[in-house]
């Protein structure tokens, strides 16, 4: 039993193959039995480095990778993480230069990459898109955000960054700070965190507070807060989010809570020592520049994991890992 599963779970890492062929539409799929295997397989990619790239577990496979909104990350690390595995990609970020601005349908477009593509990576700007095109698709679909529904890949990058960070999980206070109400990240984030041992704060304006329907579905403590400095200092890990500008239809309404929180060298020094400083990013001036030669700004470090856990998540589903 190595380090991550120790910490995660009493079973040994065994090859397990229940995502093979799935969909991966929600956190809710996973338990801490799925998350010690993700990470399992995560952390032996991360340390075969340029190793796995001459294997090359995923030699023959494509991926389409379907992107109706902007990404940066999310989209260049799971071409990366295929392309790492030996697999290859269609990237297909612009739907605009696609048949999509034709008018094409969702179920068209997926149906018809699945002719070509063995798993389908999708991000689109509607919550519960991604459960739409898996009904249609005969291959796994991989929900790379709906709307400002979910992001699970996000969340599982996210707890390996704890883990990585902070070797354990158990235990931690975490603090979700920011956009509360339309970011996805956190939604997912403090969905698959409940699974262990924590306790959560949000700290939000007012009209940005987590969604009343989700807090009691997420089984542990939580308290909900206006000024970050009623939990910063008892806070283990501090994830920072952007206001989602394009879900407000009121540009008044986004430019009064735009600045409401930044987060400077100042406020790290009323921190704990060994505070992980997260941000899915794009940030953006959230976290003042100042803050990133911290040690305890680990959203660098996010981004790379990110990688390693997007090609487990690949290889899982197509039954290669
Ligand atoms: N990149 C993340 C997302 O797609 C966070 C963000 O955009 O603020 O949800």
């Amino acid at each position: 039993m190595n380090h991550f599963t120790h910490h995660i779970s009493q079973q040994p890492a065994v090859r397990d193959h229940r995502f093979a062929g799935h969909h991966i539409l929600s956190v809710s799929q996973f338990d801490r039995d799925a998350l010690a295997y993700v990470f399992t397989v995560a952390e032996e990619y991360r340390q075969a480095g340029r190793e796995i790239s001459v294997q090359r577990p995923l030699l023959g496979y494509i991926l389409a990778n379907l992107f109706y909104e902007p990404s940066t990350r999310t989209s260049s690390s799971f071409l990366a993480a295929m392309e790492r595995l030996g697999g290859s990609v269609i990237p297909i970020n612009e739907v605009r230069y696609s048949s999509v601005s034709k008018g094409e349908s969702l179920p068209d477009t997926i149906r018809t990459l699945e002719a070509y593509a063995d798993v389908i990576v999708l991000r689109h700007y509607e919550k519960g898109s991604a459960a739409l095109a898996a009904q249609y698709a005969r291959k796994p679909v991989i929900n790379a955000g709906d709307g400002a529904g979910e992001h699970p890949t996000q969340a599982l990058l996210d707890l390996f960054t704890i883990l990585q960070e902070r070797g354990q999980i158990d235990g931690l206070t975490i603090t979700m700070l920011g956009d509360l109400k339309y970011g996805r990240t956190v939604h997912s984030l403090a969905q698959l965190a409940a699974l262990f041992d924590v306790k959560i704060n949000y700290v939000a304006p007012e009209t940005l507070r987590m969604p009343g329907e989700l807090i009691p579905q997420i089984r542990v403590p939580q308290s909900e807060h206006t000024d970050l400095e009623a939990v910063l200092a008892e806070t283990d890990v501090l994830y920072v989010t952007r206001i989602q500008k394009e879900r407000f239809t009121d540009e008044a309404a986004y430019a009064s809570v735009k600045d409401s929180y930044v987060i400077t060298p100042e406020t790290l020094s009323r921190a704990k020592a060994d505070m992980v400083l997260m941000h899915p990013f794009p940030r953006v001036g959230e976290i003042s520049i100042e803050v990133d030669t911290d040690p305890r700004a680990a959203y660098f470090r996010q981004i790379e994991y990110g990688m390693y856990v997007r090609m487990a998540l690949l290889a899982m589903v197509l039954g290669q890992a």
